[in-house]
């Protein structure tokens, strides 16, 4: 179903990611993992998928976009409070629910959008089940939502950064996701469900880390952002 979205507020997340919010239209409703197909100007043709950034139960619709230059990037930007989007959905089905043991999420960069509606859901109905996000970037000032998801109020959360290039402001481990910090820092590893959200490069080496670790694909559930190298 296509719908009108009237924009509200930008928020700058990270030197490279912005927040886009919107109206939520009333009865409009979609679970927590799920995107939409984002027109940002009206008659256009240019279109993206962008997953919903913030939890189901927010009074506003909130998505997160990478910047890269791109025109879709520079119509996002020319949005000023009252403009009117087109956008279809909600589509998508990655969602933790249906698993009663402990969730591992891997985020790949702004792959953190999905994830992060997940856990803000997961917070808003006081879920007890233990959660590990491992969130992989390029460095501390790559952290989409830092402060958020270290303030999220899930009785069983703890966050393993990832980062390429550590500042020391931070504890994290260096480098790329590997097998042996997925090893390191989960420690019921063959109980768990795995949710994975990024770049379809780096989905391919998780997939592959996981399959080393022994993990069964029926325990991984993925979101592949399609458009990322
Ligand atoms: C289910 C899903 C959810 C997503 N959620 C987010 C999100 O929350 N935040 C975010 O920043 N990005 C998200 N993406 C990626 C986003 O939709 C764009 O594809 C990506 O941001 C690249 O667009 P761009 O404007 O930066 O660059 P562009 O220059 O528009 O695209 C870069 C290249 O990728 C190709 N491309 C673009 N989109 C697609 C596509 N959907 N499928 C295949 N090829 C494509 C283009 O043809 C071009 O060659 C999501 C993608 C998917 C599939």
């Amino acid at each position: 179903m296509a719908l009108e979205l009237c924009f509200a507020e930008r928020i700058v997340r990270t030197p490279a990611a912005v927040s886009y919010r919107f109206s939520r239209p009333p009865g409009f409703a979609f679970a927590a993992g799920q995107y939409m197909l984002l027109w940002p100007e009206p008659d256009g043709s240019l279109v993206h998928p962008l997953s919903f950034s913030d939890g189901p139960e927010e009074d506003f619709l909130e998505f997160t976009k990478r910047m890269t230059g791109s025109a879709y990037c520079q119509l996002l930007e020319r949005l000023r409070p009252g403009d009117v989007v087109t956008a279809k959905g909600p589509v998508g089905s990655f969602s933790a629910e249906g698993s009663s043991g402990r969730i591992v999420c891997i985020a790949g960069g702004i792959g953190i959008t999905p994830i992060r509606s997940i856990l803000a859901e997961m917070a808003q109905r006081h879920d007890r089940r233990p959660v590990t996000l491992i969130y992989g970037n390029l460095d501390e000032n790559d952290i989409a939502f830092a402060t958020e998801l270290a303030a999220l109020p899930l009785p069983q959360f703890r966050v393993v950064h990832v980062l390429q290039h550590p500042g020391g402001r931070l504890q994290a481990h260096s480098g790329l996701i590997s097998a042996e910090i997925i090893r390191s820092e989960v420690p019921d590893l063959t109980a768990a469900m795995f949710l994975i959200s990024g770049p379809p490069v780096m989905v391919k080496a998780v997939e592959g880390q996981l399959a080393a670790l022994g993990i069964s694909p029926e325990k991984i559930r993925i979101d592949r952002f399609l458009g990322y190298s």
